[in-house]
């Protein structure tokens, strides 16, 4: 791997905080846990964070 992985929502590297891995869209995604909260509660809001492809 080129880059460390981040969270797509707030961006916090990998090397900072343990990241989750998600499945969206077929694609691999990642979130930290402060942004768990946010993806239950608003997933509309967050959705509009993800990579569209
Ligand atoms: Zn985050």
């Amino acid at each position: 791997m080129d880059s460390p992985k981040q969270c797509f929502n707030c961006k916090t590297e990998e090397t900072q905080i343990p990241l989750i891995v998600l499945s969206y869209n077929s694609q691999e995604l990642h979130i930290c846990p402060r942004c768990m909260p946010a993806i239950i509660h608003q997933t509309e809001t967050i959705t509009g964070n993800l990579p569209q492809k």
